[in-house]
């Protein structure tokens, strides 16, 4: 009967199992957790732009027989409509990076391709700053993985980089193999961490010095996008900073091997 069969079925539920199960609701709860948290960050992070966009909007109107401040405002208008949208990008990228699986299009990637291509993208606005961007160190290295998601890394933290630090200092980044690593170092000479914060900065919208945060455009996502992408790829990132002298932000990630060079052509018969 049904009765035996569920009799024999707890009998056979070892504490084993029970630990396992237990385990997997605090996993659950704890991701529940997550979530829930998320979204009320979310929102109240999407609030600040919003508001401040209709308030604008408002003036604007207020102002129609004033071109001088009618132009002044719509540029204003622009650089928060332009918050907004990095913003609801980051925060779309975060929630992809967030669902496991988000790694499936691994490929074998070049670190050199993936620093090249985050340098170039963030010399704009290292250009406008009259900081110096160098790129040095191993070459030929090859990780698995998402060249997208990899760029996109080291850009944020190029851009971080730039971001707090004064103008005319320098920021390097470094390539560097470590037995079956590869380090990519990002240092700068800025303003740096106070060492209560520095674990704090790879949490979502965590910001030593939001009006600063909010001056540079940051979001508050940067590093936490850094961190997920640098745990699908199976390696993380880590600071050290001094404050007042600068910050290294340092991203690892397992090394692929190398792939076979291709057998050279036989030789052409005589
Ligand atoms: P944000 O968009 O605000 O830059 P991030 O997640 O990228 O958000 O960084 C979180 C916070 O960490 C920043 O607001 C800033 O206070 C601090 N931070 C990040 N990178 C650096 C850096 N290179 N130097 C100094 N502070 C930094």
């Amino acid at each position: 009967s049904s009765r035996l069969l569920l009799q024999v079925r707890v009998a056979q539920v070892t504490p084993e199992h029970l630990l396992v199960l237990a385990e997997d609701l605090t996993q659950a709860r704890r991701l529940e957790a997550i979530r829930r948290d998320f979204v009320v960050n979310v929102s109240h992070e999407l609030k600040t732009p919003v508001g401040a966009l209709s308030l604008l909007a408002e003036t604007v109107q207020d102002a129609a027989d004033d071109p001088e401040a009618v132009r002044r405002f719509s540029g204003r208008m622009r650089a928060e409509a332009a918050r907004l949208s990095a913003l609801v990008h980051e925060i779309i990228e975060l929630s992809r990076l967030q669902v496991a699986g988000a790694l499936e299009d691994a490929a074998v990637v070049e670190v050199d391709d993936v620093v090249a291509e985050a340098v170039d993208r963030a010399r704009t606005t290292a250009d406008a700053k009259a900081v110096r961007l160098v790129a040095g160190g191993d070459r030929g290295l090859v990780v698995v993985g998402d060249h997208n998601l990899l760029v996109t890394a080291v850009r944020n933290l190029l851009d971080n980089a730039v971001a707090y630090s004064p103008e005319g200092t320098r920021v390097n980044v470094g390539v560097r193999r470590r037995e079956d690593l590869v380090e990519i170092a990002v240092v700068d000479e800025g303003i740096g961490i106070a060492a209560a914060d520095q674990e704090r900065v790879f949490e979502r919208f965590y910001r030593v010095d939001p009006a600063r945060s909010r001056d540079t455009g940051g979001t508050g996502l940067g590093l936490s996008i850094v961190k997920h992408v640098a745990a699908d790829h199976g390696g993380d990132v880590s600071v050290w900073s001094q404050p007042g002298r600068g910050s290294t932000f340092t991203l690892r990630l397992p090394l692929a091997a190398a792939p076979a060079r291709p057998a050279p052509a036989p030789a052409a018969p005589a």
